[in-house]
């Protein structure tokens, strides 16, 4: 067990974690990130972006979050491999443990532990990531220009993703496990409104079909959970749309959430309910669920760190 203490303590090390880094080193608060178990956040899990600015050409996402990561370390942010299993907001310096019993002591804290896109569980599904099965049709909708792919979901996520997703692909199918749309009203007429969108009702993803070379989705077998019938359908994507969840069951009784988990921030801030403790990037309830927007938190929430540390010692 080792104890760490910090100016700054930064739990998460996706694109808002890396960059409150970057920001706090800069401002000569010798920050530390704690990585989690998944350095570098979901980015790591898809193949090409190319809606981050400053790459010409789509860079892979595990290079674009190594690349953050060398940036941050290159302005001497110091990184733990290791995950925050328990906080205690009640006292300064805040304190947290760790999944290998580390104690890191903190003046301020920037929570960017993210979230997670809810997936489906199959084989296949996990297989054909950044091949054919995406989480995010902002992010992957544009590879599929005269295509026809399918999204799973009934809720204004799924909804949202597949009107997205006509703006590009030649049809939409949208496929539910029951007979009616989660989604809010109006989102359900535009879907039913929209002449490129199909609708499988009542049914369930059995597997995702495709080939090895190129790695590739090339359909889905559907089952049809009233009547137990089978159907294979010819796409060329999938987006999951079944919802997300924040990654803030440690903070629970420590910060204040929103309905869904969310932690709650001031307008246009990052500062939560407690001084000196912020949030950064997916893990405050974002309207936007992009790379871009969760740095743009990070930035801000570092800003704000060094303004109230500053302010404290006045
Ligand atoms: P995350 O990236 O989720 O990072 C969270 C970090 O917190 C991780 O490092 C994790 O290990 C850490 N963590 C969690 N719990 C703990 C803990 N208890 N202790 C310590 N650390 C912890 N956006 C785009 O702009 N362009 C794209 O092309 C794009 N493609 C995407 C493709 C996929 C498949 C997915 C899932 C998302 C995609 N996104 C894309 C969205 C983008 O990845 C997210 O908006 C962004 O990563 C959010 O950044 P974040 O730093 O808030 O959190
Ligand atoms: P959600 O409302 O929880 O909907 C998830 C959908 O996925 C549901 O239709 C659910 O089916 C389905 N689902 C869940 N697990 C599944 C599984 N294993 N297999 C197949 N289907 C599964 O999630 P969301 O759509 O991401 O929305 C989350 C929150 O954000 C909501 O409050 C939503 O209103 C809000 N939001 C708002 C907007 C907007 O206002 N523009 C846009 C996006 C999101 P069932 O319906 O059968 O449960």
């Amino acid at each position: 067990m080792a104890q760490y203490k910090t100016p700054v303590l930064i739990i998460g090390s996706g694109p808002a974690g890396y960059t409150a880094g970057i920001y706090a080193a800069r401002a000569g608060l010798k920050p530390l990130i704690v990585s989690g178990g998944q350095i570098g956040g979901q980015l790591t899990l898809t193949t090409d972006v190319e809606n981050y600015p400053g790459f010409p050409e789509p860079i892979n996402g595990g290079e674009l979050m190594e690349l953050m990561k060398q940036q941050a370390l290159n302005l001497g942010v110091e990184f733990v491999e290791d995950k925050i299993i328990e906080v205690d907001f009640k006292q300064h310096p805040f304190s947290c443990n760790s999944e290998n019993y580390n104690l890191f002591t903190a003046d301020a804290i920037i929570i960017a532990t993210g979230a997670s896109a809810r997936w489906l569980g199959l084989e296949s599904e996990q297989k054909y990531l950044g091949f054919g099965v995406s989480g995010c049709a902002t992010c992957d909708g544009f590879f599929y220009r005269g295509k026809d792919v399918a999204v799973v979901g009934g809720g204004n996520t799924a909804a949202e993703e597949a009107l997205y997703l006509t703006n590009f692909a030649k049809s939409v199918t949208l496929i539910h496990r029951r007979d009616t749309l989660r989604a809010d009203k109006i989102m359900q007429q535009r879907v039913f409104n929209n002449p490129k969108i199909a609708i499988e009702w009542n049914c369930v993803i059995e597997e995702i079909t495709g080939s090895d070379s190129p790695k590739s989705v090339t359909g889905l077998r559907l089952r049809n959970i009233k009547d137990d019938s089978t159907k294979e359908l010819k796409i060329d994507g999938i987006f999951i749309a079944i919802g997300h969840h924040p990654n803030t069951e440690i903070f629970q009784n420590h910060l204040e959430l929103d309905n869904n988990g969310y932690i709650v921030t001031q307008p246009d801030s990052c500062q939560t309910n407690i001084a000196g403790v912020f949030a950064a990037g997916d893990v405050k309830a974002p309207e936007f669920r992009q790379a871009v927007i969760a740095a743009g938190s990070g930035c801000t929430a570092a800003l704000e760190a060094e303004r109230w540390l500053n302010s404290r010692h006045l």
